[in-house]
């Protein structure tokens, strides 16, 4: 059987190893530190998670990251198995204790008959082979300048600057509306494309105070940020001038509120559609390193966002990811060069948890084309496949940012009646998705 080389021994690609060596396939798995290091990993380990020790949720009734968790371990994932073995006492969350749990992920891969570790950085993409790219968000200079050539330089980016996505349907439509400015747009897409929540004076005077005395990340040692004029962060903005805003992503010029058409806005936030469904919509322009709590505050005082639920928040980061809706196949393979598949977080995900999915994921696919089997994606409705059905094509390329695992990316179950039926919802989107996962796994 021909061996199958993963760069970056991290949580992709440490679960994508076990999963191809458990298939009966042959790993080697390159790995840079502690030859080479980043401004975040402290060891040489695999598997190291860098900052937080939360895997978030375990709950694979209610939350759509505990289905993933459930996911993963039907699948035998070494990743789950070592969190569950190093679990520590936090609530509902799945907490472990890193520098065991990095010791045991190392010490399991390296014990495993198909699998050699090798250290040292890969500085260019190999030619032949099967190759899985899974070197993260901190992926090495010299990789990514190779990757870079190849998909060209608008397609690999190396920030991140997320603006907060909402659930449409928690959007109050009684106060927004959907118009994309001077009504640009032909089909009933385009038309469908923006939201807008008007303000009047008063109310975007608040929000400016608001957000300047609002709490922000700051960045982290080594992680220096260079932001573009494009993408600043709206709290910078606003301390540019009380009036930024309202001349920048907040412009009240081209719309007209239908429920108010006499009345100007003083002040118009915009959220765009974020995905083919149109389950999910991001403000425009609000990139923010504002604190996860203030950042709720703040934004449900924009009107027609009290309610608001939120996919993802803001942020900005050090981020290498592509943009792999334009570069990647359903297979997660480069569509330039099919030879190589990308996984984890420089496909777009975010988190510890996607990026070892999406490392199961590629691994499993990975095997099953060396063996000369035929596998199929799994199918949107189960969290690992709403994950890669999103990035490699579901998302909008143009706006392409990374993603957590959410239940506005799946296909909307038919359950309405509100934020009563929550929990009945959500338990119908993790009950379809178990069937499916199932059905995957023994297909
Ligand atoms: P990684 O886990 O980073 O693994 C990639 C591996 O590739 C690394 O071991 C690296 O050394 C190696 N590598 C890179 N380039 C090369 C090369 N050229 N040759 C060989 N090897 C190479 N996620 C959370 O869920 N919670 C958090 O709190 C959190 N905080 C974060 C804080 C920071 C500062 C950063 C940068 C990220 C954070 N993340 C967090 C994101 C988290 O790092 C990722 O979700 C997860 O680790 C991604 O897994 P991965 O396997 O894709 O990348």
């Amino acid at each position: 059987t021909e061996t199958l080389h993963i760069i970056g021994g991290g949580m992709a690609g440490s679960e994508a190893a076990w999963q191809a060596a458990n298939l009966g396939v042959p790993v080697t798995l390159h790995e840079m530190r502690p030859k080479v290091g980043t401004f975040a990993h402290q060891t040489g380990n695999l598997g190291e998670m860098v900052c937080s020790n939360s895997f978030r949720s375990d709950d694979s009734e209610q939350n759509a990251v505990g289905l993933l968790h459930w996911e993963m371990r039907q699948a035998g994932g070494l990743i789950m198995a070592t969190a569950d073995t190093h679990r520590i006492p936090a609530g509902g969350a799945l907490a472990v204790d890193r520098e065991p749990f990095a010791e045991t992920v190392t010490a399991k891969l390296k014990a495993h008959p198909l699998i050699t570790v090798e250290y040292g950085e890969i500085t260019a993409l190999p030619d032949d082979g099967h190759w899985i790219i899974a070197t993260g968000p901190l992926t090495s200079g010299g990789l990514a300048a190779a990757i870079q050539a190849e998909t060209g330089a608008d397609a690999l980016a190396f920030f991140d600057a997320i603006a907060p996505i909402i659930h449409a349907d928690s959007i109050d439509m009684s106060k927004a509306w959907f118009q994309s400015r001077y009504d640009k747009g032909e089909t009933e897409a385009e038309r469908t494309a923006y939201l807008n929540c008007p303000m009047d004076r008063n109310t975007y005077e608040a929000f400016i105070d608001a957000l300047l005395a609002a709490e922000k990340t700051e960045f982290h040692d080594g992680e220096t940020a260079k932001y573009f004029d494009g993408c600043l962060p709206i709290e910078v903005m606003a301390e540019r001038g009380r009036e930024t805003l309202r001349h920048g992503p907040m412009k009240p010029v081209g719309l007209t509120n239908p429920h108010q058409p006499d009345i100007k806005a003083h002040a118009i936030v915009q959220l765009r559609r974020d995905n083919a469904l149109g389950t999910l919509f991001n403000i425009v322009g609000f990139q923010t390193k504002m604190k996860y709590g203030a950042q709720t505050e703040v934004l449900r005082m924009i009107p027609g966002l009290e309610e608001a639920r939120f996919a993802r928040l803001g942020g900005i980061h050090r981020n290498t990811f592509i943009n792999s809706p334009t570069l990647l196949d359903g297979q997660m393979r480069l569509k330039s060069k099919p030879h190589i598949r990308f996984a984890g977080q420089i496909t777009g995900v975010e988190g510890y948890v996607e990026s070892a999915a999406m490392g199961l994921l590629a691994g499993r696919l990975a095997a099953a084309e060396i063996k000369g089997e035929t596998l199929n994606a799994p199918p949107a409705e189960t969290a690992t496949g709403a994950l890669i059905t999103h990035i490699s094509g579901g998302a909008e390329a143009k706006t392409f940012q990374p993603m957590n695992v959410n239940f506005g990316l799946f296909p909307p179950v038919d359950l309405k009646g509100g934020r009563k039926n929550r929990p009945a919802r959500y338990k119908a989107y993790t009950d379809r998705a178990k069937a499916l996962w199932t059905v995957w796994l023994a297909g």
